[in-house]
């Protein structure tokens, strides 16, 4: 018996062995050559879509409130949306709740990020704010629990760095792959590439319906005065 394990070990060492004869160079990769791209702390990469500057607020349609380098959703003016379409993406952005604190739960500093105008990427004050846990900040709403709270206190800046994958769908309109999303909250990961359901729904269960590949980005009206900065995509392909 444990001369039969020792063949088989010997066997397996040689296996592996095996695998480090020849040259190097045979698994080498040099071409393509990945495109170079500029980043420097606090911009947007150099290969970045600047969706929101500070000032600018032409990349979006809507009446929100610019001022003092932010924008704040302006409630019962309805979504800020995107006049470009996007498929996937990774998205920056920076987001603040009201520092006087006003409301609880779901009515203290509620907005969101919503991905093809369907997926939601929650924001919310949750700091000291007791909530169902799937509609906390970071939640995918009412699918995927943040895997910590990383929420800062109300009215400090915070930032969320997403990567969205679109869902695809078969010509028949049947799913082919699920959306997925991970999500970095003020650079804590907090989804790690979770599959979503199917739209963000207020009430019931979601199901996929097939659509456009690409489609605009989001940011809910709430009601609440929540403010943005710094908004960026960059356009992934697979
Ligand atoms: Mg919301």
């Amino acid at each position: 018996m444990k001369r039969a394990l020792a063949l088989l070990l010997l066997g397996l060492a040689t296996v592996v062995m095996s695998q480090q004869n020849g040259e190097p160079e045979a698994t080498e990769v040099w071409k393509p050559v990945p495109q170079q791209v500029e980043s420097r702390a606090g911009e947007a990469p150099s290969d970045a879509i600047v969706l929101f500057d500070g000032s600018d607020l032409s990349a979006w349609t809507g009446t929100w409130k610019v001022e003092d380098g932010a924008v704040t959703v302006r409630g019962g003016a309805g979504n800020l949306v995107t006049r470009q379409s996007f498929g996937d993406v990774q998205l920056h952005l920076e987001w603040r709740t009201p520092s006087v604190v006003d409301g609880d739960g779901q009515g203290r500093g509620n907005s969101g990020v919503f991905f093809m105008e369907r997926y939601e990427v929650q924001v919310l004050d949750s700091f000291d704010n007791e909530t169902y846990v799937n509609g906390q900040a970071g939640s995918i709403y009412k699918q995927y629990v943040p895997l910590v709270n990383a929420s800062r206190p109300p009215g400090e800046w915070q930032s969320y760095d997403i990567v969205f994958m679109a869902p695809r769908f078969h010509d028949d309109g049947e799913l082919s792959e699920p959306a997925t999303v991970t999500v970095f909250h003020n650079g804590v990961l907090i989804q790690n590439h979770v599959s979503l359901e199917g739209p963000t729904l207020f009430i019931g269960k979601p199901a996929y319906e097939a659509h456009a590949d690409e489609l605009p980005l989001m940011l809910q009206d709430h009601g609440n005065p929540v403010s943005y900065r710094n908004i960026w995509v960059r356009e992934l392909s697979r």
